[in-house]
């Protein structure tokens, strides 16, 4: 919250428990102390020795085996356990080519080859075939252009070097971006086709010694990953209901979310003849991988066939969903989860994280047997299909929507877990529940807490003075926003339930991401290998669950998510004055004639026209939405404040509705009818990028609008998420007014209500 603790002190002098009475905090405290001694290294060394023992993606008998044999265990732990089933659509390889036809022939052999060393890398019969799903089938042909990582500035680049991709196969390095922003962008500029591959600078030798001997990605490693487009996550069949058997499904001609031009992804063995062939300008300096050649941009000799056919089956997901039912709200659902399917035996992605959602549970289920009964229903869920396109967590939120809305009160999602600092994701309503919780667990290599490392991490990277005054005066550490990588999705973007993502990393990296090498052999000699991270992961999410299922007074703290609001507004701001004079500095070089070089002599040069400057944003809905915001955060603060200091108010009957409509808080970040361009996308303060995919961008409606130059959306977009700033701010406000009550306190002046003062009323000085 706004009280500003010394950071260095926090541990040492902890706050009152958000959200528990003094006298249940101690009996939390107590349950909490028991659950984090019972997390075990050995149990998750076991359990991911057992799910990855064989390849497990999406269709293939070890999938259902590991559903199956998870459903098992979470009835050992006394969980009320049982599979959901959907049925998706999952391409799988039926042909793949890529031959250099000149100017010297060359077949790529799109082959992970077994390693005597690592014997899960030996099951070739039942290794999914390296490809990216959700490719379109294809047989193409042309020139080959090199496009760096193949996002939307590579291209600017290109044109600036008088290169087009028009009619051309594009070849981009993994890395930049989501992979599957590269085929779309490359499409959009007239692409046939697509090669991604994994060049040796950014997961391979040119990192470290490349595996067996160290861990990054050897010669013949591939990464496979889904391409599918960014319309909707889930399956391209069934968009926005859940995909069971008699599902009414689209046409597959008419999902939008398949690429529009082939793509697939090799090794960088593969890759170095096709790029070798390419002569035409020098790549730039920043373009250059590790490849020992000359990096060239083409178009030309090379002359490239790629071939991309599917077999375009539904598949069967499995969703295992375990229930502890609460004891006094059962009607309140607290949810955690991770996914276990991988794209070959993903001992890393994912059993790292599916093993100590297990691991969770299994140590749940012994406080329970020892009498604790949590008062919210707790649901721990093992996802199918992630890899594909967050299948098996979409599905199940879309079919399940309404009781969601109802009775969600948060979701926390883990994958990949690896040695380091943890990094925490979410919604800001949760920070600071986070924050605390982060505050007692101990990092197990280097004897302090898990928050303190993170925070002297930040610390070491801040970049300005500003950055470092907040790390010393803000009590918590700002977690960031989501975008798109795991199962929180769903959650977050269509149901409007408060999320956070966490994970540890940094310190054991590798180059085995989605190929056959991500197994046990790899994780227990280059990964956590102690499973020390691995402990501390569930010690960190097995509490945070713990929390917000046993609190009294659910634990959102709406102070950080208005603060975080007001930055993302100042944000946008700075960044149209940026855009601004971005264009006021090119068309000063026009009218001053600096542009005169062009890469091609022979190409006629062709003046570059004056741009039109963006013009001013009314930003006054945002700002005065965020500023309601925040007051009614406040006066929600200050009678929490009261709470703390009144022990007989945590009695009062009030608490229970105080509770259902905090639940509602994140809720009320949504719009049904979701962003302009992507209606699925509810929420309006965070969404994944269209063209950045993982990455977040905030306050969407107006950010992105503003990014393509769409200068009415964006001041549309101001309005509507400063109508939704307002909604929110009412409904902080009349929980206020409650909680006061409860507390026998007369109630604040109302604030949200009452018409605010404009803050800012800038209006266009002149049309566009
Ligand atoms: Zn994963």
């Amino acid at each position: 919250m706004l009280a500003l603790l010394p950071s260095g002190n926090a541990a040492s002098n902890p706050e009152p428990m958000d959200g528990y009475s003094p006298a249940h905090a101690a009996t939390e405290r107590d349950w909490e102390t028991k659950f984090r001694n019972l997390p075990d290294p050995g149990v998750m060394r076991d359990s991911m020795q057992h799910l990855s023992a064989r390849p497990h993606n999406v269709g293939s008998p070890y999938d259902k085996a590991n559903a199956e044999w998870m459903l098992a265990k979470f009835k050992e732990f006394g969980f009320d356990v049982h599979i959901e089933t959907f049925e998706v659509l999952f391409p799988t390889p039926k042909e793949r080519r890529v031959e250099l036809l000149a100017p010297t022939q060359f077949v790529a052999k799109l082959q992970e080859p077994p390693l005597g060393v690592d014997p899960t890398s030996q099951q070739t019969e039942e290794q999914l075939p390296t490809y990216n799903a959700y490719s379109v089938d294809g047989d193409v042909t042309g020139p080959l252009v090199y496009v760096n990582y193949g996002m939307r500035d590579d291209y600017e680049q290109l044109e600036r070097l008088g290169v087009s991709v028009k009619g051309a196969i594009v070849i981009a390095r993994y890395g930049g971006g989501w992979r599957g922003i590269k085929p779309k962008v490359a499409a959009e500029h007239g692409a046939l086709g697509c090669i991604i591959y994994s060049d040796p600078k950014d997961d391979g030798y040119f990192e470290g010694q490349d595996y067996p001997t160290g861990p990054f990605r050897p010669q013949e490693g591939v990464q496979r990953g889904s391409v599918m487009d960014t319309q909707y996550p889930g399956d391209p069949l069934t968009p926005g209901v859940g995909a069971t058997k008699d599902a009414k499904r689209i046409a597959l001609t008419e999902a939008q979310t398949i690429t529009k031009i082939p793509v697939l992804p090799i090794s960088y063995g593969d890759a170095q003849p096709l790029l070798a062939a390419i002569t035409g300008p020098t790549a730039p300096e920043k373009w250059r991988g590790g490849l020992p050649i000359t990096y060239r941009v083409g178009p030309g000799p090379a002359k490239v066939r790629l071939v991309v056919k599917s077999n375009w089956d539904l598949k069967t997901i499995y969703d295992v969903i375990a229930r502890i039912p609460g004891s006094e709200n059962a009607d309140q659902w607290v949810l955690r989860g991770n996914h276990h399917d991988a794209w070959v035996n993903g001992a890393e992605d994912p059993i790292s994280g599916m093993a100590v959602v297990l691991e969770e549970a299994r140590a749940l289920g012994e406080l329970l047997k020892q009498g604790w009964q949590p008062k919210r229903t707790i649901i721990y869920c093992a996802w199918d299909g992630e890899e594909p396109g967050l299948l098996g967590s979409t599905e199940w939120v879309e079919q399940h929507q309404d009781e969601l809305r109802q009775h969600a009160v948060m979701y926390l999602n883990t994958d990949s877990n690896a040695r380091g600092y943890l990094n925490i994701g979410g919604s800001h309503t949760l920070e600071h529940a986070a924050n605390q919780v982060e505050r007692e667990i101990q990092d197990p290599e280097k004897h302090i807490t898990v928050w303190k490392r993170a925070y002297l991490r930040k610390v070491a990277r801040a970049e300005s003075a500003e950055d470092r005054e907040e790390l010393r005066s803000r009590a918590d550490l700002r977690i960031g926003a989501l975008g798109d990588g795991s199962d929180y999705t769903a959650f977050l973007d269509f149901a409007g339930v408060a999320a956070l993502d966490m994970g540890f990393g940094g310190e054991s990296n590798g180059g085995v991401y989605h190929s056959i090498y991500d197994d046990f052999y790899w994780y227990t000699h280059f990964g956590d290998t102690k499973f020390v991270y691995e402990r501390a992961l569930a010690q960190m999410a097995g509490s945070t669950i713990m929390r917000f299922a046993d609190a009294d007074l659910l634990p959102f703290d709406p102070s950080g998510s208005a603060d975080t609001v007001k930055r993302y507004v100042a944000e946008l701001k700075k960044e149209l004055k940026k855009k601004q004079d971005e264009v006021h500095e090119r068309n000063r070089q026009v009218e001053e004639g600096v542009f005169t070089a062009t890469a091609d002599p022979e190409k006629q040069y062709v003046p570059p026209a004056k741009e039109a400057v963006p013009p001013y944003l009314n930003f006054a809905p945002l700002e005065n939405g965020a500023e309601a915001y925040a007051r009614a955060a406040q006066r929600y603060h200050q009678a929490v404040v009261r709470l703390n200091e009144n022990a007989a108010a945590w009695q009062s009957p009030a608490l229970k509705e105080i509770n259902a409509m905090l639940l509602l808080t994140e809720r009320t970040f949504t719009i049904n009818q979701g962003l302009k361009e992507r209606p699925w996308f509810k929420h309006q303060i965070y969404a994944p990028g269209a063209y950045t995919g993982y990455g977040a961008k905030t306050i969407p409606a107006v950010r992105e609008a503003m990014e393509e130059n769409k200068w009415q959306d964006a001041d549309q977009g101001a309005v509507v998420v400063g109508e939704v700033l307002m909604k929110e701010a009412s409904l902080v406000d009349s929980i206020a007014q409650q909680l006061e009550q409860a507390v026998g306190q007369p109630p604040a002046p109302q604030t949200a209500q009452q018409s605010p003062t404009p803050i800012s009323t800038q209006k266009p000085p002149s049309g566009k």
